[in-house]
Protein backbone atom coordinates (compact mmCIF):
# COMPACT_ATOMS: atom_id res chain seq x y z
CA UNK A 1 0.00 0.00 0.00
CA UNK A 2 1.42 3.29 -0.83
CA UNK A 3 2.39 5.71 2.04
CA UNK A 4 -0.42 7.91 2.76
CA UNK A 5 1.18 10.65 5.26
CA UNK A 6 -1.26 10.75 8.67
CA UNK A 7 -3.79 13.75 8.81
CA UNK A 8 -4.66 12.62 4.36
CA UNK A 9 -5.26 8.85 6.89
CA UNK A 10 -7.77 10.35 9.11
CA UNK A 11 -9.58 11.85 6.03
CA UNK A 12 -8.45 15.19 5.87
CA UNK A 13 -7.77 16.89 2.30
CA UNK A 14 -4.45 17.08 0.70
CA UNK A 15 -4.50 20.83 -0.22
CA UNK A 16 -4.80 21.41 3.57
CA UNK A 17 -2.42 18.37 4.40
CA UNK A 18 0.00 20.47 2.73
CA UNK A 19 -0.29 23.40 4.02
CA UNK A 20 -0.26 21.58 7.55
CA UNK A 21 3.13 20.73 6.92
CA UNK A 22 4.34 24.01 5.40
CA UNK A 23 3.97 25.18 8.70
CA UNK A 24 5.81 22.24 10.23
CA UNK A 25 2.81 20.10 11.52
CA UNK A 26 3.34 16.34 9.66
CA UNK A 27 1.79 14.26 12.39
CA UNK A 28 -1.69 13.88 14.40
CA UNK A 29 -1.72 14.38 17.91
CA UNK A 30 -3.45 11.83 20.33
CA UNK A 31 -6.74 14.08 20.56
CA UNK A 32 -6.61 14.74 16.91
CA UNK A 33 -6.07 10.75 15.21
CA UNK A 34 -9.18 9.92 18.16
CA UNK A 35 -11.46 13.11 17.33
CA UNK A 36 -11.17 13.89 13.63
CA UNK A 37 -12.44 10.74 12.19
CA UNK A 38 -15.15 10.95 14.85
CA UNK A 39 -16.10 14.49 14.11
CA UNK A 40 -15.57 13.48 9.94
CA UNK A 41 -18.51 11.15 10.27
CA UNK A 42 -21.18 13.74 12.04
CA UNK A 43 -21.23 12.51 15.41
CA UNK A 44 -21.13 14.58 18.67
CA UNK A 45 -18.18 14.53 20.83
CA UNK A 46 -16.92 15.31 24.06
CA UNK A 47 -13.19 15.68 24.03
CA UNK A 48 -10.98 15.76 27.77
CA UNK A 49 -6.99 16.37 26.52
CA UNK A 50 -4.27 18.74 28.53
CA UNK A 51 -3.45 22.13 27.37
CA UNK A 52 -0.81 21.92 24.93
CA UNK A 53 -1.65 18.61 23.17
CA UNK A 54 -3.59 20.40 19.66
CA UNK A 55 -7.39 20.46 20.74
CA UNK A 56 -7.35 23.39 17.83
CA UNK A 57 -6.69 21.56 14.90
CA UNK A 58 -8.93 18.52 16.51
CA UNK A 59 -11.76 20.34 15.22
CA UNK A 60 -10.50 22.90 13.04
CA UNK A 61 -9.45 20.54 10.30
CA UNK A 62 -12.69 18.31 10.74
CA UNK A 63 -14.81 21.66 10.23
CA UNK A 64 -13.08 23.07 7.05
CA UNK A 65 -13.87 19.54 5.60
CA UNK A 66 -17.43 19.84 6.03
CA UNK A 67 -17.98 23.36 5.44
CA UNK A 68 -19.88 24.30 2.00
CA UNK A 69 -18.39 26.64 0.68
CA UNK A 70 -21.45 27.40 -2.05
CA UNK A 71 -23.35 27.79 1.13
CA UNK A 72 -22.88 31.35 2.67
CA UNK A 73 -24.65 31.51 6.04
CA UNK A 74 -23.13 30.52 9.26
CA UNK A 75 -22.39 26.97 9.08
CA UNK A 76 -20.00 26.58 12.02
CA UNK A 77 -19.60 28.64 15.53
CA UNK A 78 -16.61 28.65 17.71
CA UNK A 79 -17.25 29.57 21.13
CA UNK A 80 -14.18 30.76 23.35
CA UNK A 81 -13.74 32.30 26.53
CA UNK A 82 -11.32 35.33 25.51
CA UNK A 83 -11.09 37.48 22.36
CA UNK A 84 -7.26 36.54 22.74
CA UNK A 85 -8.36 32.69 21.91
CA UNK A 86 -10.98 33.41 19.44
CA UNK A 87 -7.73 35.81 17.49
CA UNK A 88 -5.71 32.56 17.78
CA UNK A 89 -8.35 30.27 16.43
CA UNK A 90 -8.95 32.87 13.66
CA UNK A 91 -5.57 33.10 12.51
CA UNK A 92 -4.97 29.39 12.35
CA UNK A 93 -8.23 29.11 10.20
CA UNK A 94 -7.12 31.67 8.02
CA UNK A 95 -3.56 29.74 7.31
CA UNK A 96 -5.91 26.85 6.28
CA UNK A 97 -8.44 28.48 4.44
CA UNK A 98 -5.41 29.91 2.20
CA UNK A 99 -5.85 26.93 -0.15
CA UNK A 100 -9.76 26.77 0.12
CA UNK A 101 -12.10 28.37 -2.13
CA UNK A 102 -14.64 31.18 -1.23
CA UNK A 103 -14.81 29.73 2.66
CA UNK A 104 -14.37 33.00 5.04
CA UNK A 105 -14.05 33.46 8.36
CA UNK A 106 -14.61 36.25 11.62
CA UNK A 107 -13.95 36.85 14.99
CA UNK A 108 -16.50 38.51 17.04
CA UNK A 109 -15.22 39.81 20.82
CA UNK A 110 -15.98 42.38 22.98
CA UNK A 111 -14.08 45.21 23.11
CA UNK A 112 -14.32 45.88 19.15
CA UNK A 113 -16.35 48.02 17.74
CA UNK A 114 -19.69 46.30 16.96
CA UNK A 115 -21.15 48.09 13.96
CA UNK A 116 -17.43 47.04 12.18
CA UNK A 117 -18.50 43.96 13.43
CA UNK A 118 -22.20 44.22 12.45
CA UNK A 119 -20.95 45.03 8.44
CA UNK A 120 -18.51 42.97 8.15
CA UNK A 121 -20.93 40.30 9.27
CA UNK A 122 -23.64 40.91 6.38
CA UNK A 123 -20.96 39.33 3.84
CA UNK A 124 -20.43 35.75 3.53
CA UNK A 125 -19.31 33.98 6.59
CA UNK A 126 -19.47 30.03 7.35
CA UNK A 127 -17.05 30.06 10.15
CA UNK A 128 -17.75 32.39 13.20
CA UNK A 129 -15.25 32.74 15.87
CA UNK A 130 -16.40 34.21 19.65
CA UNK A 131 -16.52 35.35 23.11
CA UNK A 132 -20.44 34.41 24.64
CA UNK A 133 -21.27 38.01 25.13
CA UNK A 134 -21.02 39.78 21.84
CA UNK A 135 -22.38 36.52 20.52
CA UNK A 136 -25.59 36.72 22.34
CA UNK A 137 -25.51 40.84 21.40
CA UNK A 138 -25.44 39.78 17.51
CA UNK A 139 -28.07 37.40 17.59
CA UNK A 140 -30.13 39.92 19.86
CA UNK A 141 -29.50 42.58 17.16
CA UNK A 142 -30.12 39.63 14.38
CA UNK A 143 -26.48 40.00 12.38
CA UNK A 144 -26.06 36.71 13.91
CA UNK A 145 -28.15 33.55 13.29
CA UNK A 146 -27.82 30.26 14.28
CA UNK A 147 -30.81 28.87 12.40
CA UNK A 148 -28.95 26.60 9.75
CA UNK A 149 -26.02 26.18 11.93
CA UNK A 150 -24.62 22.72 11.46
CA UNK A 151 -21.20 22.89 13.29
CA UNK A 152 -21.03 24.03 17.15
CA UNK A 153 -17.76 24.04 19.15
CA UNK A 154 -17.46 25.18 22.60
CA UNK A 155 -13.70 25.68 23.10
CA UNK A 156 -11.51 25.48 26.08
CA UNK A 157 -14.77 24.66 28.01
CA UNK A 158 -13.36 25.04 31.40
CA UNK A 159 -12.74 28.43 31.46
CA UNK A 160 -15.27 29.66 30.33
CA UNK A 161 -17.22 27.97 33.62
CA UNK A 162 -14.33 29.82 35.58
CA UNK A 163 -14.80 33.06 34.10
CA UNK A 164 -18.51 32.43 34.97
CA UNK A 165 -20.04 32.26 31.02
CA UNK A 166 -22.25 29.20 31.68
CA UNK A 167 -25.20 30.91 31.50
CA UNK A 168 -24.70 33.05 28.16
CA UNK A 169 -23.61 29.60 26.45
CA UNK A 170 -26.46 28.32 27.42
CA UNK A 171 -28.39 31.20 26.03
CA UNK A 172 -26.18 31.14 22.81
CA UNK A 173 -26.66 27.01 21.93
CA UNK A 174 -30.46 27.26 22.61
CA UNK A 175 -30.79 29.82 19.57
CA UNK A 176 -28.41 27.55 17.58
CA UNK A 177 -30.29 24.51 15.12
CA UNK A 178 -31.28 21.61 16.77
CA UNK A 179 -29.88 19.63 13.77
CA UNK A 180 -26.13 21.17 14.82
CA UNK A 181 -23.82 18.61 15.84
CA UNK A 182 -21.90 19.80 18.82
CA UNK A 183 -18.40 19.72 19.56
CA UNK A 184 -16.69 20.54 23.25
CA UNK A 185 -13.13 20.40 24.25
CA UNK A 186 -12.24 20.82 27.52
CA UNK A 187 -8.96 20.43 29.56
CA UNK A 188 -10.56 19.13 32.71
CA UNK A 189 -13.80 17.68 33.10
CA UNK A 190 -15.64 19.65 36.17
CA UNK A 191 -19.38 18.41 37.16
CA UNK A 192 -20.83 21.17 35.78
CA UNK A 193 -19.45 21.13 32.24
CA UNK A 194 -20.05 17.15 32.32
CA UNK A 195 -23.48 18.22 32.65
CA UNK A 196 -23.87 21.37 29.82
CA UNK A 197 -22.15 18.58 27.83
CA UNK A 198 -24.38 15.93 28.63
CA UNK A 199 -27.55 18.21 28.12
CA UNK A 200 -26.67 19.60 24.61
CA UNK A 201 -25.44 16.84 22.79
CA UNK A 202 -26.85 13.83 21.36
CA UNK A 203 -25.39 10.60 21.18
CA UNK A 204 -21.77 11.42 21.90
CA UNK A 205 -18.68 10.21 22.08
CA UNK A 206 -16.50 10.70 24.76
CA UNK A 207 -12.92 11.10 23.69
CA UNK A 208 -10.21 11.30 26.39
CA UNK A 209 -6.76 11.61 26.19
CA UNK A 210 -4.61 11.12 29.56
CA UNK A 211 -1.50 13.03 30.27
CA UNK A 212 0.59 15.53 27.53
CA UNK A 213 1.57 13.23 24.86
CA UNK A 214 1.51 15.06 21.85
P1 LIG B 1 -4.71 23.00 23.26
O1 LIG B 1 -5.93 23.68 22.71
O2 LIG B 1 -4.92 21.53 23.45
O3 LIG B 1 -4.19 23.67 24.51
P2 LIG B 1 -3.42 24.01 20.87
O4 LIG B 1 -4.41 23.55 19.88
O5 LIG B 1 -3.43 25.44 21.26
O6 LIG B 1 -3.52 23.12 22.21
O7 LIG B 1 -1.97 23.57 20.36
C1 LIG B 1 -0.79 23.80 21.07
C2 LIG B 1 0.38 24.00 20.11
O8 LIG B 1 0.67 22.79 19.43
C3 LIG B 1 0.11 25.03 19.05
O9 LIG B 1 1.23 25.83 18.88
C4 LIG B 1 -0.15 24.20 17.79
O10 LIG B 1 0.19 24.90 16.61
C5 LIG B 1 0.74 23.01 18.02
N1 LIG B 1 0.25 21.77 17.36
C6 LIG B 1 -1.03 21.35 17.30
N2 LIG B 1 -1.12 20.17 16.64
C7 LIG B 1 0.14 19.86 16.25
C8 LIG B 1 0.68 18.75 15.52
N3 LIG B 1 -0.08 17.76 15.06
N4 LIG B 1 2.03 18.75 15.28
C9 LIG B 1 2.80 19.75 15.75
N5 LIG B 1 2.35 20.83 16.45
C10 LIG B 1 1.02 20.88 16.72
MG1 LIG C 1 -7.22 25.04 23.21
Amino acid sequence: MAFLPDFLKLGIRSEINRTLKENGVTEPTAIQEKTIPVILKGKDVIAQAQTGTGKTLAFILPILERIDPKRTYIQALIITPTRELALQITTEVKKLIKSLEDVNVLPVYGGQDVEKQMKKLKGAKQIVIGTPGRLLDHLSRGTVKLSNLSMLVLDEADQMLHMGFLPEVEEIIRLASSKRQTMLFSATMPKQIRSLANRYTKNPEDISVKGSKM
